[in-house]
């Protein structure tokens, strides 16, 4: 089997996401994905990538993986490491259909037949206007039944107990953004802080402790001011506070975690066995929320994993970035002995991940189980509206 053509496709809809195609002489076909910045990946994987790619025989992912590290490029999930990360989910689908196996059995086989799963309460748009984490970009909509990120803001409560009644057990937030964007994540203010902790009032008051709750933080924050935050969150006992500053700053983590009774998430940034290690030798970090695709593919993920478990650390992967990486991560924290919980976005789901694609993992009650479909089992639909293509052939 041999590497004939790279395909691109940027569907209109999401204008962050790149969908990678290897197609082969066999006639089998690769899909992989890649989140943010989808114009630079695109021509990162035309003109740099391709002429590495096309042509390679019997394509497996270690061997693949060889090729894709260049002299430059491969610290931080910058374009190289995104566009890297597409084609090594692809790999992994091509030899899950070649060889007619999931990915799970790739890995090793299930560990656990389901996991649980938990809500990101963005809504449809979240994060589709440009490639910033930031409010301008969280693409609130109205009305629609799926805004979540509308409802946790103004109906917690309601919120909450919609998702209940659904199953689900665990919820994200991230009410204290707006305030970090406005003083640069240096200081918050008691009014900023008491706003913010209403949310979480409210939900915990409504459904109790059963739910998970998670507090994203999206590494805004100086050291003092997430300490204080972290500190008033303590009384709601979340499941975990994620990026409460940006995962680099590790000698901050270390101090950060004295903090008492409050979980730490982080991860889903970092790059590579190699980025994850200062973060782990940190010893603040509780739960790994590494992202498949932005940490260079599958193939590192899972290299990833083992050493997270070496420091006796759970992994959760990270989801709001394409539905091949989210089917990937099922069978993933699947077939991870350290596996925790998945992360998932109902509003996603529900709305444009179904309109690309089909195989999407199913998905109810709270939990998610890998399907037994060949690969990640994820494919395009075919009369995807309004996508834009590019493709190299050899
Ligand atoms: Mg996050």
């Amino acid at each position: 089997m041999k590497i004939v053509a790279l395909e691109t496709i940027r569907p209109a809809v999401q204008p962050n996401l790149l969908f990678v195609r290897l197609h082969t002489d066999t006639g089998l076909t690769g899909l992989g994905e890649a989140f943010y910045g989808a114009r630079a990946v695109e021509a990162y994987l035309h003109e740099s990538l391709a002429e590495v790619l096309l042509g390679v025989s019997d394509p497996t992912p270690e061997r693949v993986a060889g090729l894709l590290t260049g002299y430059v490029g491969y610290q931080g999930a910058g374009v190289e490491t995104r566009g890297n990360g597409a084609v090594d989910i692809a790999v992994w689908d091509l030899l899950g259909q070649v060889s007619g196996l999931p990915l799970t059995d790739l890995l090793g086989g299930t560990v656990r037949d389901e996991v649980a799963i938990y809500n990101t309460c963005a809504g449809p748009g979240y994060i589709s206007s440009s490639a910033r984490q930031e409010a301008r970009n969280w693409g609130v909509g109205s009305g629609e039944r799926y805004e979540d990120l509308r409802a946790f803001l103004t109906d917690p409560a309601g919120l909450a107990r919609d998702l209940w009644d659904q199953g689900i057990r665990g919820m994200k937030v991230w009410p204290f953004d707006t305030a970090a964007e406005r003083t640069g994540g240096t200081e918050i203010s008691q009014a900023d802080l008491d706003q913010g902790l209403a949310v979480l009032a409210a939900v915990r008051e409504e459904v109790g402790l059963g739910m998970r709750l998670m507090v994203e933080l999206h590494g805004l924050w100086s050291r003092p001011a997430a300490e204080r935050i972290l500190v008033a969150l303590a009384p709601y006992r979340p499941y975990w506070v994620e990026d409460p500053l940006r995962a680099d700053a590790t000698a901050a983590y270390a101090r950060l975690a004295r903090v008492e009774g409050v979980p730490i998430a982080a991860g889903e940034t970092c790059v590579g066995r190699r980025g994850f290690m200062p973060l782990l030798d940190s010893g603040a970090v509780d739960v790994l929320t590494l992202d498949i695709q932005w940490t260079g593919g599958l193939t590192e993920a899972r290299k990833i994993a083992s050493l997270a478990d070496a420091y006796a650390v759970p992994v959760a992967p990270h989801d709001c970035t394409g539905p091949a990486t989210l089917a990937t991560c099922v069978h993933f924290v699947c077939s991870q002995p350290n596996g925790l919980i998945q992360e998932t976005v109902r509003a996603f789901l529900h709305t444009w991940y179904d309109a690309l694609v089909t195989g999407l993992p199913e998905i109810s009650g709270g939990v998610a189980r890998p399907g037994r479909a060949p690969g990640h089992g994820v494919r395009l639909r075919e009369d995807l509206p309004d996508a834009q293509r590019r493709t190299t052939r050899l």
